[in-house]
């Protein structure tokens, strides 16, 4: 018994001094430095994976050697469930699950029912999607729904199998995940995105192939270009096709033209066709940064809570979402290091035409952090 308040007791005496600085009014959201609101959360559920795609976990690196993290280090459902249920006092409206593959965490379908119950200040459900590479999904897709999710993004970089095989390097295929899209939307989750990373000279010649397949269906296939991401993948600006670039080829296919919305929170540019066959969306993360409306924060699967995908460090949650510490303290936890946001890093990396800045830390993986 003494040994555990012993523990408790250093637990808490490493602990932050409890900030005292000004939370928002009730229902208004907590801003950063540059007055961009709190409004989504990522969370990372597990960063292992069953692919491999060479652009985020290459085999060389990721191999069985790698050390991942033991499930005694990742938060439980009950620890995200809380941080989700704060992070809502203080603004956020959407979450996202991601990963490595989300669907590798056991029982996600329960931490889905877990946020599905969190309600925002002025009584909204959460706006609650996964990333997923869409392997899983033909024996999840109805689960998944059932719990409460709202909508579903897919990873897919090719139609054709051996380019898919060569930019994920799995043995399954690009129909595995089209039955498994097909799936996702039998169950009635109808709202897909379809995310493509282009890599130059690897599936660029799959940009008229995917568009070919999800025009004039429900599902927006959305093109990303390729990051420099953590610091693994060999990331070089030539590999990189510009979101132009794939616009001007799409184009001269399928006549496209822009469709405008509230840049604040977007993460995609989005066009439609001009014969109605739907939109296609554009995310340029490279050569057109949307820092100034990014109001995204990621929660890594121990806790760790990270203001930009390419930032080098966390600040560790898990440390108070263990420790014997009521809400209030989480809730000004996380308001303390919101406010304290200044990240901005497309925005530096494109002034420096593409040889962005980096932290001095080594930066996160994007198989850590989920994209
Ligand atoms: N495993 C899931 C999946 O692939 O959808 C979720 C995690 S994955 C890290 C999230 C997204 O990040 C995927 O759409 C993936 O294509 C994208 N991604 C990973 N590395 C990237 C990179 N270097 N550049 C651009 N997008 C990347
Ligand atoms: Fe896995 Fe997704 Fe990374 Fe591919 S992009 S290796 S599917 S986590
Ligand atoms: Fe947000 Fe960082 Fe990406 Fe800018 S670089 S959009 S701040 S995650």
């Amino acid at each position: 018994m003494s040994k555990v308040i012993f523990l408790t007791e250093q637990r808490r005496a490493s602990l932050p001094e409890i900030w005292t600085g000004d939370l928002p009014a009730a229902g208004e959201p907590v801003r950063d430095l540059r007055a961009r609101p709190l409004r989504d959360l990522r969370i990372s559920v597990t960063d292992r994976c069953n692919f491999r795609c060479t652009y985020c976990m290459p085999r060389d690196v990721f191999d069985s050697h790698y050390t991942f993290m033991p499930h005694s280090a990742l938060l439980s459902f009950e620890e995200m469930a809380r941080a989700a249920r704060v992070f809502a006092e203080l603004g956020v409206e959407k979450i996202r699950l991601t990963g490595g593959e989300p669907l590798m965490r056991k029982n996600l379908e329960v931490l889905i029912a877990m946020l599905a119950e969190i309600r925002t200040p002025s009584g909204q459900p959460l706006d609650l999607t996964l990333t997923t590479n869409g392997s899983l999904l033909t024996r999840k897709g109805r689960a998944l729904k059932d719990a409460g999710l709202n909508r579903l993004t897919v990873s897919m970089d090719a139609l054709d199998d051996a380019t898919f095989q060569r930019m994920s390097d799995t043995d399954y295929t690009a129909s595995d995940v089209l039955r498994g899209i097909d799936a996702a939307a039998d169950a009635g989750l109808d709202n897909i995105k379809v995310n493509m990373v282009v890599r130059r000279g690897i599936n660029d010649d799959q940009i008229l192939p995917m568009a070919r397949q999800f025009r004039g269906t429900p599902h927006v296939l959305r093109f990303i270009e390729y990051m420099d991401v953590g610091s693994t993948n060999g990331w070089n600006l030539q590999d990189v096709v510009p979101s132009a670039e794939i616009v001007a080829r799409l184009g001269a296919a399928y006549p496209l033209a822009p469709l405008i919305d509230d840049p604040m929170g977007r993460v995609a540019e989005r066009w439609r066709y001009l014969d109605g066959a739907g939109e296609v969306g554009m995310i340029s993360s490279v050569t057109q940064a949307f820092c100034g409306g990014c109001t995204r924060a990621r929660l890594s699967p121990e806790g760790q809570l990270f203001l930009c995908l390419f930032a080098g460090h966390g600040h560790d949650l898990r440390e108070v979402l263990r420790g014997d510490q009521d809400d209030e303290r989480l809730r000004r936890r996380i308001a303390q290091i919101w406010t304290a946001r200044g990240d901005n890093y497309s925005e530096q990396r494109s002034a420096a035409t593409g040889q962005g800045p980096r932290d001095a830390e080594r930066p996160v993986e994007m198989s850590y952090i989920g994209g």
